[in-house]
């Protein structure tokens, strides 16, 4: 593997990185990584014993208090976990969901009694908490949403539609934006809720998409939900919105999923020899310069963010990068080994075990998912250039 190091490491970080990386090469977790890559179609993965087995060690979320579950430590070994992850291609959407935006949520805005109920579940790996943002007619301005929370006695009804949610399924809680005040100012009057996904007002149907991973349309239909449930103050969800989200952009874990790609694509181009060849050396040199450069771009948001200063404009910059470093990767991976790599984990005979054709019906989503990249461009040229 030509995985870069990440700069800036301590020593005891540098062991736990190594620690990580050993314990996700073990057999155990080659296995179940094997077996999610051959599962049927539509099946796809849950409650992973590798999120259980990290979770016992409190390396699911190592930087949460340790009477949460975690180790105490910070963001530069929370961001150890995500890039070891994806470099091992472990499916990592519950880790994004339930750790990285609604335990981080919980953590800088919950109630103590909100982050002793989930935070301890989440970070042993055996509950699933998963996010209720977007909706059919809106996404990148959130400042649109239409799910509506009004009050009943000491609490709320909420009544709506959320989109493009994944493993609600398998899902106990959710964080769900809605509108506590209609006002002039469409930022002002979003509230954040923890909303019960086992209920039977909410509705859960999947949606069609590309990838493994379903999408759903979640219903919440007139759910009643406490004063207990609301994730910091009423009307102030924009304001947690805008300064959380950004926390979760550091490009790391898109880096991770680009640098796999390009690691299995230089194997694959070694064991068939093309790699003496002048133009496809070159070319995979041109990819693995740009893999390095999103690494490097993303672990420096990381470090800024283990210093308290994380920088928004400079995070979209490399998640802009490091998402779109990947359909390069792709289209690398498919000239080496032409319609072979249409083949799936299922069709046998297929390189890197379906690898290719699962990561090519993914691709798309990796420049929308976390913000969109045109989203990033227009916060770099808004914010970062002045230009807008
Ligand atoms: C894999 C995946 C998982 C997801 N999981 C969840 C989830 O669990 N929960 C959840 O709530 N949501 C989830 N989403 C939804 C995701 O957050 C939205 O898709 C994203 O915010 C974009 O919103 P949208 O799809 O409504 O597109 P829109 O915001 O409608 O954008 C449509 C197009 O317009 C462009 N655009 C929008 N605004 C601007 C602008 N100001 N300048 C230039 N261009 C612009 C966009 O870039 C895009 O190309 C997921 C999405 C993906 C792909």
């Amino acid at each position: 593997m030509t995985t870069s190091t990440p700069v800036g490491l301590t020593a005891e970080q540098e062991t736990f990185r190594r620690e990580l990386r050993d314990f996700l090469a073990g057999a155990d977790v080659r296995r179940e990584v094997a077996e999610i890559a051959a599962y049927p179609p539509r099946h796809e993965a849950s409650h992973l014993a590798v999120y259980r087995r990290l979770g016992e060690r409190g390396w699911l979320a190592p930087s949460w208090p340790e009477r949460f579950g975690g180790l105490g430590l910070g963001a530069v070994e929370a961001a150890l976990v995500t890039e070891e992850l994806t470099l091992a291609g472990i499916p990592d959407d519950v880790h994004v969901l339930s750790i990285d935006i609604v335990g981080m949520f919980l953590l800088r805005a919950g109630t103590e009694a909100q982050q002793q109920r989930h935070l301890p579940h989440l970070a042993r790996g055996e509950r699933i908490a998963t996010v209720l943002f977007t909706e059919p007619g809106c996404g990148s301005d959130l400042s649109a949403l239409s799910t509506a929370a009004r009050r009943d006695g000491d609490g709320w009804r909420l009544r709506g539609g959320k989109i493009y949610n994944q493993k609600s399924q398998f899902g106990d809680v959710a964080l769900c934006a809605a509108r506590t005040t209609a006002g002039p100012v469409a930022l002002h009057g979003i509230t954040l809720f923890l909303v019960p996904l086992r209920s039977p007002a909410v509705h859960i149907e999947p949606v069609p998409s590309m990838g493994n991973d379903r999408f759903n349309l979640v219903v919440l239909d007139d759910l009643r939900v406490g004063p207990e449930d609301v994730v910091g103050q009423v009307d102030d969800g924009w304001r947690l919105l805008n300064d959380l989200l950004q926390l979760e952009r550091t490009g790391i874990d898109f880096h991770g999923k680009g640098r796999r790609l390009l690691d299995a694509a230089i194997g694959r181009a070694t064991a068939t020899g093309r790699i003496d060849d002048p133009s496809w050396a070159g070319d995979l040199a041109e990819l693995d310069a740009a893999q390095h450069a999103a690494h490097a771009l993303a672990w420096e948001q990381v470090h800024a963010l283990a210093d308290g200063r994380p920088d928004p404009v400079r995070s979209a910059m490399s998640k802009w990068f490091a998402s779109e470093r990947i359909s390069p990767v792709l289209a690398a991976g498919a000239d080496l080994d032409g319609l072979a790599t249409a083949l799936s984990a299922w069709d046998g005979g297929a390189p890197d075990d379906g690898l290719w054709e699962a990561a090519t019906r993914t691709g798309p989503a990796h420049r929308l998912a976390s913000g969109t990249s045109e989203v990033m461009l227009y916060l770099v040229a808004g914010n970062g250039l002045g230009l807008l």
